[in-house]
């Protein structure tokens, strides 16, 4: 072979593939990574090894089936009554032997969850670069969320790369002396996942629902944040039965978290109804079209609020203070207030013909436009090849 020969084939020599761990373990992250991973997969050019902490199981099969996700690890750490201190020590102490064997180049992380921050923890401790999706999230109180509030700023210290849904989170981030180098505004990855499930078809249990709540006004009710169980989810819950008896064409559907302190509080404190519809979770398709066929939706979820603009229905954040301002100051949100009696007055002034809710519809998407993984991605691409170099 000439020497020419032998140099052209050295330089088409394939780059050597960045190996990219992720990892998520409940139902929000699933749903918020299920976008990355596949467009990881789709360019082409990665390795990914995909980790479930299986944080929520139950919530998590689901939502995997639908993405047709295969974890290449389940650390099965879920047990009955978990603490947040026994979720994070068993996923650091799972994913420690994983990161040794896998050896990736970076572990994607989403969110604020315990399996998040042991990710990046786990990830920095090793040595290995940390890529956290939805970066940049405040409320400015560390106990609301709890404990999510410090779990995302423990992430933003240890990780490398920020991907910040909003220009708004990146702000939150610089505030804590985040170098804007390392932050990339990719909207929201959620925005991408109802892209691709709104695609599939509602099932006939959703179907049903529709039927038996047919011309009625449909409030769909989510609820679980650990810090509203004591006495705030148990105030909330009384103002909606209040708020259903005195009105003759309005239906909440319920569907409740298996979460079993959230469990007790709905069963206690509704009363059975013919018009206050409990059910178990719904599949992520189903309740996307039970949101797109509701009145108005009442939550402390943060995966819902992100996704109420996509569907233009318009919604009371059941919080006093929210780190998804975006949602409120884009005209589709607002909080539900400080006390009970604040609450069954927006409540009320829903009701009216000339309510905000009224004007709810469709926008302009503060949380992206659905390519946000792909923006992610080609991040990836730039920065994760020196590091694959480097192995
Ligand atoms: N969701 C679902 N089925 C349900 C209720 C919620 O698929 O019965 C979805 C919802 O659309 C959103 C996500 O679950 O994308 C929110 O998850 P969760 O409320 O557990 O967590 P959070 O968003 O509060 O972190």
């Amino acid at each position: 072979m000439s020497d020419s020969a032998q140099n052209s084939s050295e330089t088409v020599a394939a780059p050597i593939a960045a190996r990219i761990l992720v990892l998520f373990g409940t139902r929000p992250e699933a749903i918020k990574l299920a976008p990355v991973i596949r467009e990881l997969n789709e360019v082409g050019h990665f390795e990914t090894v995909i980790v479930s902490s299986g944080q929520h199981k139950e919530l998590l099969r689901p939502i995997l089936d639908i993405f047709g996700i295969r974890p290449d690890h389940d650390l099965a750490v879920m047990t009955v009554g978990q603490t947040p201190n026994q979720v994070l020590s068993g996923t650091i102490s799972e994913l420690d032997s994983i990161l040794a064997d896998e050896r990736p180049d970076l572990i994607l992380v989403q969110g604020g969850t315990e399996t998040a921050l042991a990710g990046a923890l786990a990830g920095f401790n090793r040595d290995i670069a940390v890529g956290h999706v939805g970066a940049g999230l405040r409320t400015g109180n560390l106990r609301s969320p709890f404990p999510e509030e410090m779990n995302r700023r423990l992430i933003t210290q240890a990780a490398t790369f920020h991907f910040a849904p909003t220009a708004e989170n990146r702000q939150n981030l610089l505030k804590e002396q985040v170098s804007d180098k390392q932050i990339f505004v990719t909207g929201n990855t959620i925005v991408d996942a109802m892209k691709i499930a709104r695609k599939i078809p509602h099932s006939g249990q959703v179907e049903k629902v529709l039927e038996m709540t047919g011309g009625l006004k449909r409030i769909v009710l989510t609820m679980h944040r650990r810090e509203s169980f004591r006495k705030r989810m148990a105030e909330y819950l009384a103002a909606v039965q209040d708020f259903v008896e005195s009105h003759e064409d309005v239906c909440v559907i319920f569907p409740v978290h298996p979460n079993p302190d959230a469990r007790k509080i709905a069963t206690d404190i509704l009363k059975e109804h013919d018009r206050i519809l409990l059910l178990e979770p719904l599949r992520y398709v189903d309740f996307l079209y039970l949101m797109e066929n509701s009145w108005l939706i009442l939550t402390d979820s943060g995966g819902i609020i992100e996704e109420a603009p996509s569907l233009g229905k318009p919604l009371l954040i059941l919080q006093q203070k929210t780190e998804r301002v975006e949602a409120v100051m884009c005209g589709i949100a607002k909080l539900a207030g400080a006390g009970p009696g604040t609450f069954a007055e927006i409540l009320e002034h829903c009701y009216l013909a000339d309510s905000w809710i009224r004007s709810a519809k469709q926008m302009q998407n503060p949380f992206g436009d659905g390519d946000s993984a792909k923006r992610i991605v080609e991040v990836l691409s730039t920065i994760s090849r020196p590091l694959a170099a480097e192995r």
